[in-house]
C-alpha cells in the first residue's frame, strides 16, 4: 500500500467506527503496517474514538496484592511462580484490616477502583470465605468500586463475590489463545476464557487483557483483541512485559514506545467502547510516551503499584491524566450495564 492508501484507510475505519460500525479484521492487519509518517493520524483516529465513546472518563485502578508467589502455575513471565527462580515476596493471604487500610490508601490517593488480587489458579474455600468477609467490609466502609481478582472462578463464587459488593472481576487473557500453550502449560486458554464467560453470566463487569512483549507477533496481539470484543469485556489492561529476573522471559525485549502505541490504538479501534488502561511495564517501557498512550486510544491506567514491581508516585501520575485532558473526579462506571450502555 502507498502512504496516501494508509491515510485514506485510518479515515475510513474512523469514520465506519464513529457510524457505529466495526473495523475488519483485514483492515487491522493492513494498519499494522501504517508507516511512521502516517503514525500519528493512527493515533488521532484512535483518540477520537476514544472521545466520541467514552469522553473525559478516566478508569484508575489501584491493587493489593492480598496473597503473593507460591503459585503452582507456570506462566513464563510471572515472577510468583513457585517453578521460577522469582524475585515476588511470599506471603498468605493479608489481614482483613490490610485490606481495609489499602481501600481506603486508593481511595484517598484518587483511585477511582479497588482491586484484591490474589496469585494462584484459586483459593482455597477457607480463603475465599475470608476474601469475601473482608471485601464486604470494604464495600461497607470504604466508598470505592470494588474490583477483584482471584484466579479460576465457577458461578457460585462469581455470585458470592457480586453479593460482598465486587462490581468487576478481572481474569486476563494473556496473549492470543495459538501463542498461549508457550506461555503457560499448566492450563488452557479455554480455562481462562470459560471464567471470563462465567463473570460475564453472573453480571459481573468483565476486565481482561493482557500483556504484549510475549513473543507474540503483531498478528497474535490483534488475535488477542479481536477475541476480547468478541467475548464482550468492558474493561482490558494492557500490560507492558517488564522482564523479571527468573522468569522464563527475564532475557526478552519488550516493544518500543511507538509499537506500543500503535497497539493501543488498534485495541481502541477493534473495542470502541471498552476501557483500556495501560497496566504493568507501562513506566519502564513507555517512558517519556506515557502521556501519549493516553491520546492514543487508553482511558485508565493501575496507579501506585503493580504485583510484583512498583510503580511511580500518584501525584505524578495525577497531573499527566489531567495535562492529557481527562476528567480525574468523575463517577466511575460502577456495573457493567454503566460500562457498555
Ligand atoms: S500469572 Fe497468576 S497463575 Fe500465572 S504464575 Fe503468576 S500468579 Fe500464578
Amino acid at each position: 500500500m502507498e502512504a496516501n492508501d494508509y491515510a485514506t484507510l485510518i479515515q475510513s475505519v474512523e469514520e465506519r467506527i464513529l457510524a457505529g460500525g466495526a473495523i475488519l479484521r483485514s483492515e487491522a492487519e493492513a494498519l499494522l503496517d501504517t508507516p511512521d509518517e502516517l503514525l500519528v493520524r493512527l493515533l488521532a483516529a484512535a483518540d477520537r474514538v476514544r472521545i466520541r465513546f467514552k469522553g473525559g472518563e478516566f478508569d484508575s485502578c489501584s491493587l493489593i496484592n492480598a496473597r503473593s508467589g507460591l503459585c503452582g502455575e507456570d506462566c513464563a513471565f510471572c515472577a510468583q511462580s513457585s517453578r521460577h527462580r522469582g524475585s515476588a515476596p511470599v506471603y498468605g493471604l493479608v489481614s482483613e484490616e490490610e485490606i481495609l487500610a489499602a481501600a481506603r490508601a486508593a481511595k484517598e490517593a484518587g483511585a477511582t477502583r479497588f482491586c484484591t488480587v490474589t496469585s494462584g489458579g484459586t483459593l482455597s474455600d477457607v480463603e475465599f470465605d475470608k476474601l469475601t468477609a473482608a471485601l464486604e467490609r470494604v464495600s461497607r466502609e470504604v466508598q470505592i468500586p470494588l474490583d477483584a481478582s482471584l484466579g479460576f472462578l465457577d458461578e457460585n463464587r462469581a455470585r458470592r463475590l457480586r453479593e460482598s459488593g465486587v462490581t468487576r472481576y478481572n481474569h486476563n487473557l494473556e496473549t492470543s489463545r495459538d501463542h498461549y500453550p508457550a506461555i503457560c502449560t499448566t492450563h488452557t486458554y479455554d480455562q481462562r476464557v470459560d471464567t471470563v464467560r462465567t463473570v460475564l453470566g453472573e453480571g459481573l463487569s468483565a476486565c481482561c487483557g493482557g500483556i504484549i512483549g510475549l513473543g507474540e507477533t503483531a498478528h497474535q496481539r490483534l488475535d488477542l483483541a479481536f477475541t476480547l470484543a468478541d467475548l464482550g469485556v468492558d474493561c482490558v489492561p494492557l500490560n507492558i512485559l517488564n522482564p523479571r529476573p527468573g522468569t522464563r522471559l527475564e532475557n526478552a525485549v519488550p516493544p518500543q514506545p511507538l509499537e506500543i502505541l500503535k497497539t493501543v490504538a488498534l485495541f481502541r479501534l477493534i473495542l470502541p467502547k471498552a476501557t483500556i488502561k495501560i497496566a504493568g511495564g507501562r513506566e519502564v517501557n513507555l517512558g517519556d510516551f506515557q502521556g501519549m498512550a493516553l491520546r492514543s486510544g487508553a482511558n485508565g491506567m493501575i496507579i501506585g503499584g503493580y504485583l510484583t514491581t512498583s510503580g511511580r508516585g500518584e501525584e505524578q501520575d495525577r497531573i499527566m491524566v489531567t495535562q492529557a485532558g481527562f476528567l480525574l473526579d468523575h463517577e466511575p462506571c460502577a456495573s457493567p450495564a454503566a460500562v457498555t450502555a
